[in-house]
């Protein structure tokens, strides 16, 4: 790959604008991860065309063929990981340990997906049990790729989150237009490149880099494509939902996600979790817990266990080993979570620690007594600093936990077998995890949220089914 090419209908080409391009930088210090070429709306026409070729040609390629070449994208990722999480945490400010852990994720999601888009299996339809049918016809359904896939991603995870729409849907037998987040182009391009590598036919894959409202709405409310896989912020979700049109859509969006702590819970264990949970990416992770809800029996016991945990965390330069959290992606999203915790300060919280800024980088944050009604808990921070406010019995534990526009992940921390079978029932959220905070995933799960966190579900499996149609086919034996 020449950096500064556009991969355009699985060819690296040259922009058809006016030869833009733009230097990706470290958030961390300012160096310089690379270059791109930047993308204009005449690239976007040329991708739907060659998606349009490329989807023709894929669907018909039997899915052992699909097969062999996607395995040979997940070695390649394998053989490429080292230097894909440089690539990660150069652009991202994410340190180097994490970046590796995204990286060395990619091979095995890519095979997942794989074995996923060798699976799509149909019915066959009881037609003769619909009074007035006889037995001479025969029903079943044959599930079909949707023909051209956009792809819209951000800039938390740039290698699983960029898998995770483009494995299944290349599995399924789609074209995919690729539109990575702005900031985290080069990792989006390093991982294309297996795919094209591996010998992805002419016309199956594009990546467009550049404004997300430019090259995002003309791709989105194009006709031809058929499928929209988004995720980043609810308001950009919000928007795109509004202009699609007809389509299929997931949207995987924000959210401020709860942790409940009951008076029964192991507290050095929960907060052990929340010291992870709250911090990894710099707390820049959908399923990062936000808020957790203590019962005030336990409120100080749980503060006293957490506070110097998170006082252990490591800020400073991402590609060292020894940092144990990087940048925020950039200065100003910096300022504005420096911004939110002092604002929760002045409003009658306690900033037990953390919440200084340098650059882009904000210490690590536990903010106590916090009001579950207040902007700090109910917008989404995205940034490294816990929340704890209390609730005096489980069904007001529960109602806070719910009680924001989000639902994407939760946990609860219990001893008590029957209090988390009703947790698990009763939070609305698209992952529950009991005696573990919400910052968990194996890439094979169903993986969505509810509510204002949006539709749809991730996971190969998952993903597979919503980036492919089903047709119900009849077979009339006698024509009347
Ligand atoms: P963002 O919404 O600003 O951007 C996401 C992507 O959308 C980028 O590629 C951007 O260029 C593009 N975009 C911007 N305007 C667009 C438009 N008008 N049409 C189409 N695309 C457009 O989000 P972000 O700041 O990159 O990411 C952070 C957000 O993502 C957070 O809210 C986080 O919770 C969310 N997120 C959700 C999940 C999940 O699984 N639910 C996972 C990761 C991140």
């Amino acid at each position: 790959m020449a950096s500064v090419e556009l991969l355009i209908g699985s060819r690296w080409q040259a922009a058809k604008g006016d030869g833009q391009t733009r230097e990706v930088t470290s958030p961390f210090d300012g160096s310089t991860a690379g270059t791109v070429a930047l993308a204009g709306t005449d690239d976007v026409e040329t991708a739907l065309v060659e998606a349009e070729h490329g989807a023709a040609i894929w669907r018909r390629t039997p899915a052992h063929e699909r097969m062999r070449i996607l395995l040979r994208a997940a070695e390649l990722a394998d053989e490429r990981a080292p230097k894909i999480a440089q690539t990660i945490s150069a652009e991202s400010g994410k340190t180097i340990t994490e970046a590796t852990g995204e990286a060395s994720r990619s091979g095995d999601l890519i095979r997942l997906a794989t074995f996923e888009g060798t699976q799509l299996y149909g019915e066959t339809l009881p037609l003769d049990a619909n009074r007035g049918t006889g037995q001479d016809k025969v029903g079943f359904t044959l599930r079909q790729p949707c023909g051209i896939v956009v792809a819209i991603t951000p800039f938390n995870y740039p290698a699983l989150l960029v898998l995770h729409k483009l494995a299944p849907a290349l599995a399924a037998g789609n074209a995919v237009i690729l539109k990575p987040a702005t900031s985290t182009p080069l990792t989006a391009l390093a991982l294309a490149e297996c795919f094209v590598d591996a010998g992805l036919p002419d016309g199956v894959l594009s990546v467009l880099v550049g404004s997300g409202s430019v090259l995002g709405d003309a791709l989105v409310t194009d006709p031809r494509v058929r499928k929209i896989s988004f995720t980043g912020s609810t308001a950009t979700g919000e928007h795109i939902s509004r202009v699609a049109g007809v389509k299929k859509l997931s949207l995987e969006l924000g959210a401020s996600c709860p942790v409940v702590v009951l008076p029964d819970a192991d507290i050095e264990a929960a907060a052990s979790a929340v010291a992870a949970g709250g911090y990894v990416n710099a707390g820049q992770v959908c399923i990062s817990v936000q808020r957790v809800i203590t019962h005030p029996a336990v409120t100080g016991d749980f503060l006293d266990a957490l506070v110097p945990k998170v006082r252990n965390i490591r800020t400073g330069d991402p590609s060292s080993p020894d940092t144990t959290m990087g940048a925020l992606i950039t200065a100003e999203e910096a300022e504005r979570v420096e911004r939110a915790i002092a604002r929760a300060g002045a409003d009658g919280a306690r900033v037990l620690i953390g919440g200084e800024r340098d650059g882009a980088v904000v210490q690590p944050a536990v903010v106590a007594d916090v009001d579950p009604q207040s902007p700090f808990s109910q917008q989404e921070l995205f940034g490294p600093a816990v929340a704890v406010s209390s609730a005096d019995d489980w069904e007001s534990a529960i109602a806070q936990a719910n009680g924001t526009a989000y639902g994407l992940g939760a946990g609860i921390f219990t001893s008590d077998i029957a209090g988390a079978v009703q947790a698990i029932r009763e939070i609305d959220a698209g992952s529950v995890h009991i005696n573990w905070t919400p910052l968990w995933r194996a890439d094979l799960m169903p993986y969505g949220g509810l509510k204002g966190s949006g539709y749809g579900k991730e996971g190969p499996r998952a993903a597979v089914s919503e980036m492919t149609e089903v047709k119900t086919i009849v077979l009339h034996g006698r024509p009347w």
